[in-house]
C-alpha cells in the first residue's frame, strides 16, 4: 500500500495494530509518532487500549506544546520530542517492548546486524541508551544523545527499542526486522557460534544489484492472472505465519519457458497486489518495474530445472538461527521434513551473487531446499504451494531443532529408517 495518502492518524493506527497483532507489544506498551511538515507531532495517545485504537484517539502536538486531543498525548512524548530535535531528518519514531529485543535490552547489550546483510542495510549499527525512568526528560536526553550519534535504532536500557526514520513506514520496517534480527541471534546462540559478515561480504551484497534490461509488453493472460493471485496470496499468508518480513524475502511463480513472476525490489510483504509483481521475459524485466534482488538467481534455477514452477527465499527465525551459524538443518529426525525437503544444502554466502549456476546444481527438484550462509533460506517447488509447504516444513523442523536442544542429545533416526523411508515413498 502506497502510504504517502494516508492521514498520519490512520497511518499511526495502522501500524500501531500490526505491531500488536503480531506480539511486538503489550496493549500498554509501546507508541508511535509521526512529525509532519508543520512541525506538529502526531502521537498514540496515553492509557488507550493499543488493541482497540482508532484514529480520533490520535493525539496532535503543536509546535508550541499545546496538544489536541481526546486524551491525553503517549507519557513517553518527551523522548519523541527529543529525537526530534536532534534529527531534523527523522519523520518518524517506533516505540515498543518486543520480547527479543526486550532481551537485548535486560543484558545490555545490542544486536550484532551483521550477521544478515539486509540486517545490515537497515539498521547500520545500533545504539544503546543508558537506562532513565520512562516518561522523564532525562530518558529523552539519554535517547537522544544517541541518536545525535547518528544511530537510527537505539536500545533502552531495562526497557525496549526505539526507531527512527524518514516515514513511519520505514521506522516501522527498521523496527521489525531488528526484533527477527535479534529473535535469530538469540535462537542461534543454542544452535553454534553466531558468524558475522566481513567487509568484503557486506560490500558485494551491496554491490550486486540486478541491471536487467526492459521490455514492453502485450496483454497478459489469464494463467499469468492466476498466478499473480496466488504468488499474493500466499506472500501475505507468508508474512501471517512470520515466514516472511514486510522488508526480506521474495518469492517467484514460473509463467512459461524461460518466463516468470516475481516480487518487486523493494515492497511490503504485508500488503502486496497482484499488479506490483514483475514479469521477467528471457531475463529482461518487465519496463517500469523493478524485479527482487534475487531475480537473477530465480532465473537460473528455472533454466536449469524446467520442472520447478516456484522459488521462495525467506528469512523464518529458527531456519535463520542455522543460516548465521552456517549450519545445516538436519532434516532425518522427522519422516515428515526428510520426504518433503530431503537433505538440506548449506550454501557459501558469495554463491548466489556470484555463481547463480553452482546454485542450481545444489538446489534441484530432489533438493529442494538449502541454507544460505548467513543470508536465510531457499527453497523450489513444482507449484507455489509446493514451495510454501516446504518453506514452512523447513522452518518448523528447525524450531523443533531448536528447542529440543534444551531437552538433551537429539536422536536423528537410524541410516535404515532413511533406507525404508526412500524405498517407501519412491524416492531417487
Ligand atoms: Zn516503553
Amino acid at each position: 500500500m502506497n502510504t504517502l495518502y494516508l492521514h498520519p492518524r490512520d497511518e499511526i493506527v495502522m501500524t500501531m495494530e500490526r505491531i500488536y497483532r503480531y506480539k511486538m507489544t503489550t496493549t500498554s506498551g509501546g507508541n508511535l509518532s509521526i512529525r509532519d511538515e508543520n512541525g506538529d507531532v502526531w502521537i498514540t495517545p496515553a492509557r488507550v487500549d493499543k488493541g482497540a485504537l482508532t484514529p480520533a484517539d490520535v493525539v496532535r502536538v503543536r509546535p508550541d506544546g499545546s496538544v489536541d486531543g481526546r486524551h491525553p498525548p503517549s507519557s513517553e512524548l518527551p523522548f519523541h520530542l527529543a529525537i526530534y530535535r536532534v534529527r531534523p531528518d527523522l519523520r518518524a519514531v517506533v516505540h515498543a517492548h518486543p520480547m527479543a529485543l526486550v532481551a537485548f535490552s535486560l543484558s545490555h547489550r545490542v544486536p550484532e546486524t551483521r550477521v544478515l546483510p539486509l540486517a545490515w542495510q537497515i539498521e547500520g549499527t545500533v545504539g544503546f541508551a543508558p537506562y532513565g525512568i520512562p516518561g522523564s526528560e532525562d530518558l529523552g536526553r539519554r535517547i537522544a544523545a544517541e541518536f545525535r550519534r547518528g544511530f537510527d535504532s537505539v536500545i533502552m536500557e531495562n526497557h525496549g527499542v526505539c526507531c527512527g526514520a524518514a516515514d513511519l513506514q520505514a521506522a516501522f520496517r527498521r523496527f521489525e526486522t531488528l526484533e527477527f534480527t535479534a529473535k535469530s541471534i538469540i535462537k542461534a546462540r543454542s544452535v553454534g557460534p553466531v558468524r558475522r559478515l566481513t567487509p568484503e561480504q557486506l560490500r558485494l551484497f551491496t554491490r550486486v544489484q540486478p541491471s536487467l534490461r526492459p521490455f514492453r509488453r502485450d496483454g497478459i493472460t489469464t494463467r499469468e492472472k492466476g498466478l499473480r493471485r496466488e504468488l499474493c496470496d500466499f506472500i501475505e499468508r507468508g508474512y501471517r505465519q512470520r515466514l516472511l518480513t514486510s522488508a526480506a524475502g521474495s518469492f517467484s511463480a514460473r509463467v512459461g519457458d524461460d518466463e516468470f513472476l516475481v516480487t518487486p525490489y523493494p515492497f511490503d510483504r504485508h500488503a502486496i497486489e497482484p499488479e506490483d509483481l514483475v514479469l521477467v521475459r528471457r531475463g529482461r524485466r518487465e519496463q517500469g518495474r523493478t524485479p527482487s534482488r534475487a531475480a537473477a538467481l530465480h532465473r537460473a534455477l528455472y533454466r536449469a530445472h524446467p520442472s520447478v514452477g516456484a522459488i521462495v527465499n525467506a528469512h523464518p527465525v529458527h531456519a535463520t538461527a542455522f543460516s548465521i551459524c552456517n549450519r545445516a538443518v538436519d532434516t532425518r529426525v522427522i519422516p515428515e521434513s526428510y520426504v518433503l525437503i530431503r537433505e538440506v544444502s548449506r550454501l557459501p554466502f558469495e554463491m548466489p551473487m556470484t555463481d547463480p549456476e553452482a546454485v542450481a546444481r545444489r538446489l534441484t527438484p530432489s533438493n529442494p531446499a538449502a541454507v544460505l550462509c548467513n543470508n536465510g533460506v531457499m527453497v523450489v517447488g513444482r507449484t507455489v504451494l509446493a514451495a510454501f509447504d516446504q518453506l514452512e516444513v523447513l522452518e518448523y523442523t528447525a524450531e523443533a531443532l531448536v528447542d529440543g536442544r534444551a531437552l538433551g542429545r537429539q536422536h536423528p533416526m537410524p541410516r535404515s529408517a532413511i533406507a525404508d523411508l526412500r524405498r517407501a515413498f519412491r524416492m531417487e
